[in-house]
């Protein structure tokens, strides 16, 4: 039998996003600013008021009006305006005011003139008002964020300078996107759980889920962890099921490939509608997409190199695409100082580290051995290399494009 071609890795992305853009999240939830950081805003955000709400003060200074703005001119100082104080107040004609920054303007004021550009003697104030501009140092009503206006759309994660805009707006709460349930479980007689004593001489460690687990937090899901099942069609068939029933995304570690224990396949026949594909990417050959009832599957190959790289550049697009997620590429050319192995037939994923030359050049090298299992080479890696399926070995000084690790691995 002929060999069924493999998947281009883009068109495989592709899938996972249609199908995506067919299923809508609509549960979202009223949050607590202080709970809201890297939430998903689930409804456009309107200011409700003007910021700043009134005209005030930049500086520490001393407020003019227009007629009194003439080179070297002096003005007895009338009064001062604090913050949080009126701004209202008995202003003689011919006279300054002293003021203080975040202080309320006057009406008539035309600017304020830095304290440090003044000198003051006999609670008089001089200056020179030959450069002085209309509107100096006086920050307008509404010239941050404008009343009634959409600050925030469907699908900006909140970050910190975006929630520190919704408190400066007086808001203590916020529509976001109720957390995607994603239950998760590991395949394979081989795995023992992380901090108990290896079940036998050829067992290891259960790496991936704890992996897939700290992924998945970082992109806001809530996880339900089922935990090591063995090698075995029933249990992996009930445990499907049973994940399926509880979460909207399952994801699964392992058994995926051709081998004779690898049974996922087998389960999803009977329970789902499911597409094993073969992919053409390195590492990450192995991979599982479908549906089970109304949850999405994914399955990652056991390679942990290989399912940490299927999970982010695969599964993550999918949930950011579930969360209406905008994400625009970050992918850019340089140089790679290292000499780069690499066989024409899949797109890389290699693991670099973008840093400085001596000459200040931003370069990008190797992490080492890119092997599936080598996860010693992701540990001090910052960034992809991603090479193009059709490239051969890259020689030091060629361009590469590099993608920068988001803070989903970060
Ligand atoms: P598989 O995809 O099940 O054929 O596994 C491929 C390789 O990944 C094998 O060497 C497994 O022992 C290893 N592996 C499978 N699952 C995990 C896991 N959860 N954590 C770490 N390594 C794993
Ligand atoms: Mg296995």
């Amino acid at each position: 039998m002929a060999k069924a071609p493999l998947l281009e890795f883009s068109a495989a992305r592709d899938q996972i996003l249609q199908h995506a853009k067919h299923h809508t999240i609509p549960n979202s939830e009223s949050v607590n600013l202080h709970l809201a950081l890297n939430r998903i805003v689930a409804k456009p955000i309107m200011s409700p008021i003007n910021v700043p709400s009134f005209d005030n003060s930049a500086m520490d200074g001393y407020v003019i009006r227009e007629k009194d703005v003439k080179e070297n001119t002096t003005l007895p100082i009338a009064g001062s305006i604090f913050a949080g104080h009126n701004g209202d107040i008995q202003w003689p004609k011919n006279t300054c005011l002293r003021i203080m920054t975040g202080a309320p303007v006057p009406n008539d004021a035309y600017a304020v003139i830095m304290q440090e550009d003044v000198k003051i003697a006999d609670q008089q104030m001089s200056f020179d008002g030959h450069n002085v501009k209309a509107g100096q140092n006086i920050r307008r009503i509404g010239e941050n964020i404008t009343i009634n206006t959409e600050i925030f759309s469907t699908g900006e994660k909140l970050t910190i300078p975006k929630l520190s805009t919704l408190a400066a707006l007086g808001l203590n709460e916020v529509c976001v996107f109720k957390a995607l349930k994603v239950a998760i479980f590991s395949t394979g007689d081989e795995l023992t759980p992380i901090g108990e004593p290896l079940l036998s001489a050829n067992s290891i460690y259960d790496s991936n889920r704890y992996t897939i687990n700290l992924m998945l937090n970082a992109l806001g899901c809530e996880v339900i962890d089922l935990g090591i099942i063995k090698d075995d069609l029933l249990s992996i068939t009930q445990t499907l099921k049973q994940a399926a029933d509880l979460a909207d995304i399952v994801i699964t570690s392992g058994g995926v490939s051709v081998g004779d224990a690898d049974y996922t396949k087998k389960a999803l026949e009977q329970i789902g509608e499911i597409n094993f594909w073969k992919i053409a990417m390195k590492p990450g050959k192995p991979f599982a997409f479908g549906k089970i009832g109304h949850a999405f599957f994914c399955g990652l190959p056991g390679n942990p190199v290989s399912s940490l790289i299927t999970f982010y550049q695969l599964v993550r697009p999918l949930i950011l695409a579930l969360y209406q997620q905008h994400t625009p590429s970050q992918q850019f050319t340089l140089k790679t100082i290292s000499h780069l192995k690499k066989s024409i037939g899949r797109i890389d994923f290699q693991r670099g580290y973008l840093h400085r030359d001596h000459d200040g050049q931003l370069v990008v090298s190797s992490t080492g051995d890119q092997g599936s299992h080598i996860t010693s080479s992701f540990n001090h890696a910052n960034c992809f290399i991603i090479l193009e399926k059709d490239r051969d070995n890259v020689k030091a000084g060629e361009y590469v494009t590099v993608e920068p690790f988001d803070s989903c691995l970060l």
